[in-house]
């Protein structure tokens, strides 16, 4: 097999995703085995877990970004914009994706649309892929700025959505892995796990606290930070109530 065609063959969605999969697995369990931030059962949960991330990759995903084409444009952004270099316009896109992220991830822990967002609370424990549940209406929403931001990359190589998701898959797993220190500097920009762990505290203290997706900002800013250092280490996750499981699945 000749170079251009060993490339194609990685970059079609099928394979690239599934060996995405695997190196996420490897690499997020040996983190969290050598340094675990609480002990945890991985085969009590494993099979869940999978289960729902199937039914993201081959349920929700799609569905939504279906229902997302059927309702949705794209704006267009002025020449000035699409002049600019590629690495501004990607932080641009960035910026903007994660803006409305927050907002549409806040606007799903109001009192109607918390619905569509429970299920995403609902794990008991924190690892790599306790982050994966999604419901259709939650990833309809939280897909809208990724979609309006998308035009800032459109003359960028096709392939370029190739990388978008996979940082995406792995800044969900990164969020959510069940790995902690203390990470003061990092997370002046950045959420790192311990942050996001705070978010899916069962303690109502800590309700609506860190929202924030990719960037602590918007919690400072909006009023939504909480510091994890302020923060006492043993709380426990999950929603404390028993839920009917279909109804959290599909957020209604
Ligand atoms: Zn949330
Ligand atoms: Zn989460």
């Amino acid at each position: 097999m000749d170079r251009k065609a060993l490339f194609e063959l990685l970059v079609s969605p099928p394979v690239f995703f599934t060996l995405l999969l695997v190196s996420r697995m490897v690499f997020f369990t040996t983190l969290e085995v050598i340094r675990p931030a609480r002990p945890l059962a991985y085969r009590a949960v494993i099979r869940n877990d999978l289960v729902a991330l199937a039914a993201y990759i081959y349920i929700v995903f799609p569905l939504a970004a279906h229902l997302n084409h059927l309702v949705q444009g794209q704006p267009s952004y002025p020449a000035s914009v699409a002049a600019l270099p590629v690495p501004l316009r990607v932080a641009l896109y960035y910026v903007l994706a994660d803006f409305g992220h927050y907002w549409v991830h806040r606007l799903t822990h109001t009192r109607f649309f918390w619905r569509v967002h429970k299920w995403h609370h609902s794990p008991t424990y924190m690892y790599w892929m306790g982050g994966v549940r999604a419901t259709v209406p939650q990833q309809f929403l939280v897909n809208i700025p990724y979609i309006l931001a998308y035009p800032l990359l459109d003359i960028s190589p096709w392939w370029m959505f190739l990388g978008i998701a996979a940082l995406s898959a792995i800044q969900n797993d990164w969020m959510h892995m069940n790995m902690t220190w203390r990470s003061v500097w990092l997370e002046r920009i950045f959420v790192t796990p311990r942050y996001h762990h705070v978010h899916h505290s069962a303690d109502p203290r800590h309700y609506g606290a860190n929202m924030g997706n990719l960037f602590t900002v918007w919690d400072r800013l909006f009023g939504t930070h909480v510091d994890p250092d302020r923060v006492e280490p043993n709380f426990s996750f999950g929603l404390g109530t028993k839920e009917n499981p279909v109804r959290l699945m599909l957020g209604v």
